[in-house]
């Protein structure tokens, strides 16, 4: 599968927002971005550049797809497929974003940042609704059980990240049953649960001209 496999760090100095790529380095005092919150490269200080319209929109897309580990074929997909669904486009394409089993992972916990959940997730470590899944794109629907494999409930990697997952805490669309290390999706997430700080209009804006 094809992936991003820049330098995440300078991404987020890039996009000028934490992205939480790295997991735990994202919340100490080693994140890149704490310690240098400017542009990376040469003219990276300048605040005094002007900015276009499509830049702003160009950016926004480029955070959003960063944020959630995809390439632009695959995120204009997704685009394309929310621009037919029924709603909004924007709300739909965040809403398809958030039900990757990846990003479901992640949100639940059992892996520090969603680049991580994909490498769990193709490594064998989960099962979806009693089944074998190893495909990190696969949509999560309402009432899909969430489970790490018997073999994985010692693998510290994941017992460490669940530990950790409290200073994230969990969706409201999702459940976590910590002793059971089983994951519940209750419902399709809305918008007012993406709380993440993204303009989506922006996106849409931008793949509409
Ligand atoms: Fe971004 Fe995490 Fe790197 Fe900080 S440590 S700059 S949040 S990827």
């Amino acid at each position: 599968m094809a992936r991003y496999t820049g330098a995440s760090c300078r991404t987020c100095r890039r996009e000028n927002l934490k992205l939480f790529l790295k997991g735990d380095r994202c919340y100490s005092d080693k994140c890149s971005f704490e310690r240098r919150a400017y542009s990376p490269g040469q003219h990276g200080q300048n605040r005094f550049r002007k900015v276009s319209d499509y830049a702003i929109q160009l950016r926004e897309k480029q955070k959003v797809k960063h944020m959630y580990g995809m390439l632009e074929k695959q995120f204009r997909r997704y685009f394309q497929m929310a621009d037919q669904a029924k709603g909004v486009t924007g709300e739909n394409l965040l809403v398809m974003l958030e039900r990757r089993l990846d990003n479901t992972i992640y949100r639940l916990g059992f892996a520090s940042s969603r680049d991580q959940a994909r490498q769990l997730i193709r490594h064998n470590h989960f099962t979806l609704n009693g089944r074998k899944v190893n495909i990190p794109s696969a949509f999560v629907k309402p009432g899909d059980v969430i489970s790490l494999k018997e073999k994985s409930r010692k693998n510290e990697i994941i017992i460490d990240n669940i530990e950790g997952a409290a200073r994230r805490g969990v969706p409201s669309w999702l459940e976590l049953a910590q002793q059971n290390f089983q994951g519940t999706v209750k419902a399709l997430p809305n918008r007012e649960e993406i709380t993440l700080p993204i303009h989506e209009q922006l996106i849409v804006e931008l793949y509409s001209k």
